[in-house]
């Protein structure tokens, strides 16, 4: 105590003299702030006329605890308090809680009842405009990161048509990494390319502090031809490397994501001066095939030297109305496995099948047995989906093929599900495989293709993000309860070898109005991802780089 006490009386007269000035300048433009430093005076004032009361739990004494602990939870829950303002707002909470409760005659200081209630009160008012300032100071940063890329809006639009006119698939993102790549290299990142094929990493580094990385995925999907009717709208059909031709169109809104990335990393080049730690932001090849961010951690992600992360962001194009955002925390995306199954039979005449080991059969037999898992096996409680996408099997009418193969698509939010799921297709696969009379050396084999584990939102990053994204988009538009999807995202398969914890948001990118309309007519959202109608309004271009870029520096917090 005796070292403590003058620490903190000089550490109260350092924010005082640091904050006192910036509070009361905000207390004239800001009600928050002027309600803030009101409250506090007047408690005091009580406070100092009531000198003879003794230091025991006075009603006021009470009051000025309950208000105290207000302010800190304020500080503590403010979107821009880092751990250093948040660890000093509860030294003060923790040096006034002391001095309210104990008397002065035993602590080692002895010091006059006066002075103690003054110290009481300028903590007190020290806690209210750290916490003041602190809000309005995000308030005043949200509104640059507003301004500097709303003036960027032609040329990210620009881009967003650009990139949405040229689609690209899986692993062949090679012009849309091209373009990432220039940008941040234009912008000052340190570039790193060709990692998982296609994926671009690029690391600004502006000082000490922590280190975030920001995701955006590039890939387009196959076999969509575009129906929006738009002016920018897909060059479709493509032509493979192997010769073929396949529709592509972005209708899961990737190319929207690259966008908001090169406008969140412009803004924040230019905002420097109001953040510090390691950004690394980066374009991830083949979400669609669930493949792209094991590729990339394959490709030596965590083993050539780029900065490890603290936390990791990313965020998705959504149905929902344009300035609509999910910010909610647990499970948010289920785990998903593609696997193939292929029933080796025996082939021969369409005429003479006692001479042969149809898998035709087998295959069909397994697509509804595969169905009684979900409804026999599983726990009802615990959400799982079994998809047959693909039957692959014969050619000609008359001809028993010698074999068929099924492409299953699982999801799942808990990995004992998983488990049993694959372990009952196995059962299935062979003991359908048996009664047909598969020798025991054909048996039924399955070839896992893709996986990814569910996505979790850390809740403490879903707390940090949400004033900002509140204040950036209002009270309403920011949903901390969005329901867990069964889609899936292979975000956090970079992430799963550190254990990063991360935050995905979803953001609404269709036009109001559709909604609206759609919602109306009893349905949720006018359209889905992956349709030929698929559109992100041009709105959602400027505003999703705004969401981003104030979520980056939510997680970065202020300049220390
Ligand atoms: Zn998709
Ligand atoms: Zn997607």
């Amino acid at each position: 105590m005796v070292v403590l006490l003058p620490e903190s009386v000089s550490a109260v007269r350092a924010a005082l003299a640091n904050r006192l000035q910036t509070s009361l300048n905000l207390a004239f433009g800001s009600a928050l702030a002027s309600i803030g430093l009101t409250i506090p005076v007047v408690v005091l004032v009580a406070v100092l006329l009531d000198l003879p009361l003794s230091l025991g739990l006075a009603p006021k004494d009470i009051i000025l605890l309950v208000l105290s602990l207000f302010v800190c939870s304020i500080g503590l829950g403010n979107g821009r308090t880092n751990m250093m303002q948040g660890a000093a707002q509860v030294v003060i909470f923790a040096v006034f809680l002391f001095l309210s409760l104990v008397p002065p005659e035993q602590a080692e200081v002895a010091m006059r009842q006066p002075l103690h209630r003054i110290i009481q009160g300028m903590m007190f008012l020290a806690a209210i405009a750290g916490s003041t300032t602190a809000q309005a100071q995000s308030q005043a940063l949200i509104d640059q990161v507003k301004a500097v890329i709303a003036a960027d809006t032609p040329r990210l639009e620009a881009t967003f048509k650009d990139l949405h006119r040229n689609p690209e698939l899986a692993f062949t993102e090679t012009r849309t990494a091209a373009i990432v790549a220039a940008e941040l290299k234009r912008l000052g990142f340190a570039v790193t390319t060709g990692i998982g094929k296609t994926g671009v990493v690029g690391v600004m580094q502006n000082g000490p502090g922590p280190t975030l990385w920001y995701r955006a995925d590039m890939d387009a999907n196959g076999g969509v031809r575009e129906t929006t009717g738009l002016p920018w709208a897909a060059k479709s059909p493509q032509t493979l490397a192997d010769g073929s031709e396949v529709d592509v169109m972005h209708a899961c809104g990737h190319d929207a994501h690259i966008t908001w990335l090169l406008g969140a990393a412009s803004a924040l080049t230019q905002l420097k001066a109001e953040w510090s730690g390691t950004l690394v932001v980066y374009a991830q090849p083949a979400e669609e095939v669930g493949l792209g961010a094991r590729a990339m951690v394959d490709d030596g992600l965590w083993t050539r030297g780029l900065p490890k992360p603290d936390f990791a962001l990313g965020s998705h194009a959504a149905p929902a109305a344009v300035g609509m955002v999910s910010n909610t925390a647990g499970v948010r995306m289920a785990g998903v496995d593609q696997l193939d199954v292929e029933f080796r039979g025996v082939g021969g005449h369409g005429s003479s099948p006692e001479m042969a080991i149809d898998p035709v059969v087998m295959a069909a037999q397994a697509v509804l047995a595969y169905q009684t898992i979900i409804s026999r096996t599983i726990d009802p409680q615990a959400p799982a989906v079994l998809t047959v996408g693909a039957i692959r099997a014969g050619r000609d009418n008359n001809v028993i093929p010698e074999s068929a193969t099924l492409l299953l698509n699982l999801r799942w939010l808990k990995p004992q599900v998983r488990e049993l799921m694959l372990k009952r297709i196995d059962e299935i696969d062979n003991g359908i495989a048996a009664a047909a009379g598969v020798p025991a050396d054909r048996m039924p084999t399955r070839t896992m293709k893709g996986h990814a584990g569910p996505l979790v939102n850390d809740s403490a990053l879903v707390e940090r993000l949400r004033p900002g994204l509140v204040a950036l988009l209002g009270e309403g538009k920011v949903v901390g309860n969005f329901p867990t999807v069964m889609g899936s995202e292979d975000f956090q398969e970079a992430f799963a070898p550190l254990n990063t914890p991360y935050v995905f948001l979803l953001l609404g990118v269709a036009p109001p109005e559709r909604v609206a309309a759609a919602q109306k007519q009893g349905r949720l959202f006018p359209y889905s991802n992956h349709n030929p109608d698929f559109l992100v309004d041009l709105p959602a271009v400027t505003l999703g780089a705004q969401i981003n870029a104030v979520a980056a520096l939510a997680l970065f917090g202020p300049k220390p």
